[in-house]
């Protein structure tokens, strides 16, 4: 029996009729001969709008927080009542949700009595949208006649550091504790079904592995039960050439290695969180991305080996917006070993994630991108610990940026890749500011101004014929 670890994304479980939808496919899988374990994220918009009025009950907007809880309310009531026809079940479900959503107020209540959101808290708000989308979603699958158990990633025994926002999840604890509250259940004929997205600290302190986490939920339990599959159910066909919204021609990739999708999701394709892949790829579990509206599809199968074939030397196009280029300037660098080391050191500290760096071969500046909503901390950083030591003369940044990235296994050792990727955007006229090529030598990646980034990923797009 084939053990899959599936997990539906929010575009999956927009609404009462996808989540019914949702519950057969899983039902019809079952019988299938599935051994499954479902992972859901919560309701599409829902972290969005809880995002917000976590900030605006810091703010004291009330008025605002109502409208939002209001909204998020009206949301969820529907799509149980679409999804769930069973009233006993359905009455079930809606008074949970109330109780859910009457903690929420008081949480955002409490915080708009402080003026206060720390990360700890704000994660604690944004977990919400989870409880109720697997809540609805588990009344459903009931309502189908399956057997089935609701657990939170903490209840399923997902443990993770306190970096709240961006948790990660300690991997020897969580994979003993998964296993001895999934496992037996498996045995039982029992479908767990599990929030994505949230866990806990070991003090149990509710966490979030990070935007888009529930995939990374779904590989964790997934290398902790040794699943033999990972499926990710999303709105699009699989991971594609490009992002369908920016290249209407974008085609599925039917195949690629865990590298090479890793370098996609860093560099933007939405399709897949970026570490999402790290569990999968280090017990060697093969991941599927399918549209749970097309199940003709066979989607894309992520695995181990790389298979180059001369035709794909490029696999796909990616592109990060809202993002920040920093110049750290000034001639003390010259010669003075270690700069750029405490230039990171800084900002890692600091917990500020850099995406490319480069410095001139005079060593005068280093140039590194970052995203746009820690550009101020991280200039503020820099300039409070460096300037005064007269190591740099001056920090700038450019905020309106993007990142595009060309991924692909083959374009190692293929000469003149970059030649017809530079050729390409030189001939749609966009200004490149400044290239990376990965020492895997699987991506290349330039930053360009904002709008010009989709023009940019069309244009290689046509180059390489994708
Ligand atoms: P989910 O709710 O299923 O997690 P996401 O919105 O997180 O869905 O991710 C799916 C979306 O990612 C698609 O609708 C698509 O627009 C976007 N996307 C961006 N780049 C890519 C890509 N290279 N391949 C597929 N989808 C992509
Ligand atoms: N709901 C979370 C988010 O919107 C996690 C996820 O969808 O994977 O980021
Ligand atoms: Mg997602």
């Amino acid at each position: 029996m084939k053990r899959v670890v599936m997990k539906f994304g929010g575009t999956s479980v927009g609404s009462g009729e996808h989540i019914r939808h949702v519950a057969s496919l899983i039902s019809n899988h079952v019988g299938k001969g599935y051994q499954i374990v479902v992972v859901v994220s919560a309701l599409k918009g829902v972290t969005d709008d809880l995002f917000e009025a976590s900030e605006e009950a810091r703010s004291g907007n009330r008025d605002r927080v109502q409208r939002l809880l209001q909204k998020t309310t009206e949301k969820h009531v529907a799509a149980a009542r679409n999804a769930i026809e069973n009233k006993p079940i359905l009455e079930e479900v809606e008074q949970t949700l109330k109780t859910t959503l009457d903690e929420l107020e008081k949480v955002l209540t409490g915080i708009a009595y402080l003026g206060d959101l720390t990360s700890k808290s704000k994660d604690y708000v944004l977990s919400f949208g989870e409880k109720m989308s697997t809540l609805i979603v588990w009344g459903t699958l009931r309502d189908l006649g399956l057997n089935v158990q609701y657990f939170t990633g903490k209840d399923a025994g997902i443990v993770t550091d306190s970096n709240f926002g961006e948790a990660s999840p300690m991997m020897k604890m969580t994979a003993h504790q998964v296993m001895q509250k999934i496992e037996p259940l498996q045995k039982k004929r029992i479908i767990p079904v599990i929030t994505g997205y949230i866990a806990a600290t070991q003090d149990g302190e509710i966490t979030t592995l990070g935007r888009g986490g529930s995939d990374y939920t779904a590989t964790i339990i997934a290398a902790a039960l040794e699943a033999d599959e990972v499926w990710v159910w999303t709105d699009v066909d699989g991971l594609m050439t490009s992002d369908p919204k920016i290249v209407p021609s974008a085609k599925v990739i039917p195949e690629l290695s865990f590298q090479e999708a890793i370098e996609m999701a860093i560099f933007g394709a939405k399709a897949m969180h970026p570490r999402a892949l790290e569990p999968a790829m280090e017990k060697e579990i093969p991941v599927r991305i399918r549209n749970t509206f097309n199940l003709e599809n066979a989607g894309t199968l992520i695995v181990k080996e790389q298979k180059i074939k001369p035709k794909d030397v490029v696999k796909g196009i990616t592109l990060i917006k809202d993002l920040a280029l920093v110049n750290v300037s000034g001639a003390g660098m010259v010669g003075t070993p270690g700069t750029a080391a405490k230039v990171f050191d800084m900002l890692g500290k600091d917990n500020i994630n850099v995406l490319m760096i480069s410095q001139s071969a005079s060593e005068a500046n280093i140039s590194f991108v970052i995203h746009g909503n820690v550009l101020e901390r991280a200039v503020s950083t820099l300039e409070i610990a460096l300037l005064g030591s007269g190591l740099i003369r001056e920090v700038s940044a450019e905020d309106d940026v993007c990142v595009v990235a060309v991924v692909g296994a083959g374009m190692k050792g293929t000469p003149g890749v970059a030649a017809r990727i530079f050729g390409a955007i030189a001939r749609s006229r966009v200004n490149v500011r400044m290239i990376a090529q990965g020492s895997s030598e699987l991506n290349i990646s330039f930053v360009a101004k904002e709008t010009d980034g989709e023009k940019a990923v069309r244009a290689i797009h046509e180059e390489f014929k994708l």
